[in-house]
């Protein structure tokens, strides 16, 4: 560890422990107040008194809810991402600080991530000698489509800045642990509409007419068979399908019917060819049935792909911070996550920070969701310390020459092989 990360971590360290009551404290109002993407007024007048209250100077987002605060000054610059959205599902607990609002609530963890990279911001700003610029970004909607980290990268508040950060609860490990993974973490996740039209007819005389149930039948199998032979496997792009509807009558050919499903992709240039893919496979599987085909394809969020070298940083401020007993390998998910558009513009890495506190698991995007509060604080000291080292490394040139450019320091898809984080063991 260098003097300077060592000195400022250990102030880290001591602030997190006189500050584990106020920490809870705003994560309980923000859990009792829960804003929905884009109406997050409330959230960011609270993040911007609080900011204020502590000498910094936040900027809001041209959206008009969120906002950027820079702790410290000069480069390298380093970002750390906090969203501060809530869902709408009513909030099933009986505590003190369940929602007050009908039909909102914290169930995916929000209010942890945003107490989390507040923590950091005031933190850093009580303390003297910062290696350059932590940039917190506190992002408006992420459970939107396509995610309000897309309004964040447009407004230009990332310009300049060498690198990102953001963490996630993960309520299937422990608080205490950490999960990291390089390579891909979460999906991309697209949605297909698909109409067929035809004549319609008796089902007498199918060959007067264009079989419209037949031709969805097609669709339904053809479609995700021929993909299986179009895509590299490993890229993990797969369609299902959730919705068919054609017909009433049992002896009368439908005019109308629909296909609708999910296109799911953990590599980020397999996703950006996604549409045109899908879109000729379906028409080509169309075109032999004579049926008139329309698809409406709606593209969601990126796949995240960790970064080796963002998650080298984390990695090593998350064996300070906790130690290597209670770092595990975070498996990928199929869920989506729309800090993955930040990696169009720097290398991004995104942690799982345990939150399960015994008893029964408490899933996110449930009504009872929960954590363990112990977890903020090894929030506070892992994404604190990350931003150190990476000010650190970012700063001063590495024996092996400066980082190539951001779109080419990310890993193949898949590549999560022979990287220091797959030494830790699997979790049970
Ligand atoms: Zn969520
Ligand atoms: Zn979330």
């Amino acid at each position: 560890m260098t003097p300077v990360v060592e000195k400022l971590g250990a102030a880290v360290d001591e602030w997190v422990a006189s500050n584990q009551a106020a920490l809870s404290s705003t994560r309980r109002h923000l859990h009792a107040h829960p804003e929905l993407g884009y109406a997050e007024f409330e959230t960011t007048s609270f993040l911007e008194q609080r900011l204020r209250h502590h000498g910094l100077t936040p900027r809001r987002l041209p959206t008009g809810t969120g906002l950027t605060v820079d702790v410290g000054s000069g480069g390298p610059v380093v970002v750390l991402r906090g969203d501060i959205d809530a869902l709408p599902l009513a909030d099933l607990k009986d505590v003190p600080y369940a929602s007050t609002r009908e039909g909102l609530a914290h169930a995916c963890g929000h209010d942890v991530h945003t107490t989390v990279v507040l923590g950091v911001a005031v933190a850093l700003a009580s303390l003297d000698g910062l290696p350059g610029t932590v940039r917190c970004v506190f992002q408006p909607a992420e459970e939107t489509v396509p995610g309000g980290a897309t309004e964040v990268v447009a407004s230009g508040v990332l310009d300049g800045a060498s690198r990102a950060f953001a963490l996630h609860c993960d309520p299937s490990i422990p608080a205490g642990t950490i999960g990291l993974r390089t390579g891909p973490i979460t999906a991309a996740c697209d949605r297909m509409d698909v109409t067929l039209t035809g004549p319609g007819g008796h089902t007498a005389r199918p060959q007067l007419t264009v079989d419209l149930v037949d031709a969805l039948g097609r669709l339904i199998t053809d479609v995700p068979g021929l993909l299986s032979r179009q895509v590299d496997p490993r890229t993990g792009m797969s369609l299902v399908w959730g919705a068919v509807n054609a017909g009433v009558a049992a002896n009368a050919i439908p005019q109308r019917g629909q296909l609708r499903g999910t296109v799911r992709v953990l590599d980020r240039d397999a996703w950006k060819g996604a549409e045109e893919l899908m879109r000729s496979l379906v028409e080509r599987v169309a075109a032999t049935t004579g049926a008139e085909v329309d698809v409406d394809y709606i593209r969601g969020v990126p796949p995240v792909v960790n970064d080796p070298r963002a998650v080298a940083l984390l990695r090593t401020a998350a064996l300070e911070t906790v130690g290597s007993d209670h770092l595990v390998l975070s498996p990928q998910s199929m869920g989506g996550e729309d800090f993955g558009w930040f990696a169009d513009v720097m290398p991004i890495a995104l942690a799982r920070l345990g939150t399960h506190g015994g008893g029964p698991p408490l899933d996110l995007h449930r009504g009872t969701f929960d954590v363990d509060e112990r977890a903020i604080g090894v929030g506070v000291r892992l994404l604190a310390r990350t931003a150190l080292h990476a000010l650190v490394a970012d700063a001063a040139p590495s024996s092996t020459g400066p980082p190539p450019p951001a779109r080419t320091r990310r890993p193949a898809p898949g590549d999560t092989a022979g990287r220091p984080v797959d030494e830790e063991p699997h979790r049970g």
